[in-house]
């Protein structure tokens, strides 16, 4: 049998692994691959679980009755099921016009499917209704990056230099449970010396080898983040030489920390004076030093403003572009940073171009051989096309691609109503997941080791997704299902479903772009264990390191921004008087579509946990256990307490993992990034059932 060398389907990680596709079931070995260097976690030990699992959707299902989802889904051929698909994009463009189908694309999709996605909805469907998953994960960072730096690659540095940092500032992130084998980086320079500080509400399995362990009040990231540069210029630890000759805008930001003094800061946040002042001072005069920010800083109705925060510290201490220093965001889903780069998002184009650019317009317009006028304007952002499905000018038949949104989505009771609001709902998926239980149509999609493509890991490595068997006889690619869907509807000349195919056009899509893969190729990835963009050409190496020279601006400079913290869009009251946050456990990825038919994580972690701290517990007569139930103006979920003394009294937390929790969040937006303030609400919590 043949061994296939390819990558793990989950995490923004990528981690190797090789596949031998031995019978009765495929064997699965770690690969000494650059980012995991040969260590998995449970999660990709378990991946070929989803290759033969019992529940794998096997061949397109369609509703007893057309067109009513009161009748239960039943096994159809592919031709029946295309053909309700494409009467139904017919019925509703014809009378509600181009823009009333859309599709829903996801982090997960390789670069080739993100790429034809956001193409089928522009030429094939003529339509601006796009837009994905990744903007519920990534797109407050995005936006800070591209706005400050003039370019966002999650980490613009090799994931191994975070060994070469003398100081870690880890904001929001929780790399212990979300991507273990990461942590073999942050282990090796902790016993150089280093030292690691963690921001985050809770004590998290990161936090257990951490020097300093900084707890802030959910929500005041941003002031935490000023407070540090206030006391940055007082002590006179700022660079003055780095922010003169490699940035501009510093005055403004100087002029806003002013009010950050920290007895204020401490008062804000919670988070005492002497320990902000260590962590200055750490983060200045012990050597290089590194900031990186994750969901938990990110995923706020002002997570733009919270990350350019961290950057503008990261900035004034002269550390971007330094070896073993700077700032990044660590990216989660598994091509969370290819996902954002070709086009499947509302405003972008191919090679992280802007929609709204002539130019941008022009180059991709010319590369697919329609008019720029064809192109249609930017559409809505993920949450407002779902707040808006099935009503008048919102989207009524769309198209779900790798995304499980009845879990995933913000406030999911009202995503839930819309999308049983849709005239006619597809998803494409490997199982039936909640999101595929309220459709009208469900097309079995190849999966991971089935399939070839390319993916861009969180340090901007494309990579190569390798097929290592054949998919099921009646399952189809995601290409493969869009490029006859294209074609049914008069445009399979635009289309192609050889992977390949697809790369060499995006290359030259991609070409002039700030994501440019001119130069990569699948021969080069072989060769050279994946490269980083932007690559030009192909006699150009590839970029491991950003902004050593300059920063791609307007001004080669960095630009500063003033941001300000802002409260949350909603704050604990009499009725609602805790802090819900959100997050991972390290068995489950996303929405559990996967991880949760998994024997071996289910086993592990059978349920979702809310953790709550003793004191809140006994205040409510809850014990360690118990089943409670935390309501927000939203929603209400039961879950099983578990008591932990490493949470703030004031606190909640929950894993959104499984369906329930994000009935509960708050989808209220970042006015940049169009992100949802998935990190905050306000929730009561009751004793539903003794344990
Ligand atoms: Fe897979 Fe991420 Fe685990 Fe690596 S860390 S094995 S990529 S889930």
């Amino acid at each position: 049998m043949t061994a296939t060398e390819t990558h793990c389907p989950y995490c923004a990680l990528q981690c190797g692994m090789t596949l031998i596709p031995e019978i009765p079931r495929v064997k699965l070995e770690p690969l000494g691959f650059p980012v995991n260097r040969g260590g998995l976690c449970a999660k990709g030990f378990t991946a070929t679980d989803l290759l033969d699992h019992k529940d794998r959707l096997l061949t397109p299902l369609v509703r007893e009755v057309p067109g009513d989802r009161r009748c239960p889904l039943r096994e159809a051929t592919w031709h029946e099921a295309f053909t309700l698909v494409i009467e139904a994009i017919r019925r509703s463009q014809q009378d509600y016009g181009p823009d009333s189908v859309g599709a829903f694309g996801g982090g997960g999709l390789t670069n080739e499917k993100a790429y034809a996605l956001g193409k089928f909805v522009r030429v094939a469907l003529r339509s601006a209704a796009v837009d994905y998953n990744g903007r519920f994960c990534m797109s407050s960072a995005a936006t800070a990056a591209n706005r400050s730096l003039g370019v966002d690659r999650g980490l613009p540095f090799p994931i191994a230099d975070v060994a070469g940092a003398k100081t870690l500032l880890l904001v929001g992130a929780n790399p212990a449970d979300a991507m273990p084998p990461s942590m073999q980086y942050l282990d090796a320079g902790r016993a150089a010396g280093a030292k690691h500080i963690v921001v985050d509400p809770r004590r998290t399995s990161t936090v257990a080898g951490a020097y300093l362990h900084l707890q802030p009040l959910p929500g005041t990231d941003l002031a935490l983040a000023n407070g540090l540069l206030h006391i940055a210029i007082r002590e006179n630890l700022i660079d003055e030489v780095y922010i003169r000759e490699r940035t501009t805008g510093f005055d403004a930001v100087h002029a806003a920390t002013n009010a950050y003094w920290p007895e204020r800061v401490e008062r804000m946040t919670g988070v005492p004076e002497v320990r902000l002042r260590e962590t200055v001072r750490l983060l200045a005069t012990a050597g290089p030093a590194m900031i990186l920010t994750a969901r938990g800083a990110e995923q706020h109705s002002n997570g733009t403003d919270t990350a350019q925060a961290y950057l503008n510290l990261a900035l004034a201490l002269g550390l971007v572009g330094r070896p073993f220093a700077g700032y990044g965001t660590i990216t989660g889903q598994g091509n969370g940073q290819g996902g954002r780069e070709h086009g499947q998002k509302a405003d972008q184009l191919p090679g992280y171009r802007r929609l709204d650019d002539p130019a941008a317009r022009a180059h991709v317009a010319g590369v697919w051989g329609i008019d720029p006028d064809e192109l249609p304007r930017p559409g809505l952002s993920a949450y407002e096309m779902l707040d808006r499905l099935g009503t008048p000018g919102g989207v009524r038949v769309l198209l779900v691609l790798a995304s499980n949104i009845a879990v995933s989505a913000p406030n999911t009771n009202r995503v839930r109503d819309r999308l049983r609001a849709l005239d006619f709902l597809v998803v494409s998926d490997i199982f039936r997941s909640e999101t595929a239980e309220l459709a009208d149509v469900v097309l079995p999609t190849a999966q991971w080791a089935e399939e070839e493509g390319t993916m861009t890991n969180l340090e901007g490595r494309v990579i190569r997704r390798r097929r290592a068997l054949p998919p099921p006889p009646d399952v189809r690619t995601d290409l493969q299902m869009l490029t006859e869907l294209a074609g049914r509807l008069g445009r399979g000349e635009y289309f192609t479903d050889d992977p390949r195919a697809v790369f060499e056009e995006l290359r030259r899509a991609s070409a002039g772009g700030i994501a440019d893969y001119a130069g990569i190729s699948y021969e080069r990835i072989d060769a050279e264990q994946g490269v980083f963009w932007p690559c030009p050409s192909e006699d150009h190496p590839g970029t491991p390191r950003l902004f050593t020279d300059g920063f791609p601006t307007s001004t080669g400079k960095a630009m500063f921004h003033r941001v300000e913290h802002r409260d949350p869009a909603e704050l604990p009251d009499r009725e609602f008087p805790y802090v819900l946050t959100t997050g991972r456990n390290m068995q489950q990825y996303q929405s559990g579509t996967q991880t949760r038919r998994v024997k071996a994580l289910t086993v592990a972690l059978p349920e979702p946990r809310a953790e709550i701290h003793p004191d809140l517990g006994r205040r409510h007569g809850i014990a360690d256990g118990d089943l409670v139930e935390l309501r927000s103006r939203r929603g209400a979920a039961v879950l099983r307490a578990r008591f932990s003394d490493g949470i703030r009294p004031d606190t909640v937390f929950a894993p959104f993992h499984w369906p329930g929790v994000n009935a509960l969040t708050n989808p209220a937006l970042d006015p940049h990034s169009r992100m949802p303030a998935f990190k905050v609400c306000a929730v009561s919590i009751a004793l539903f059932e003794r344990g």
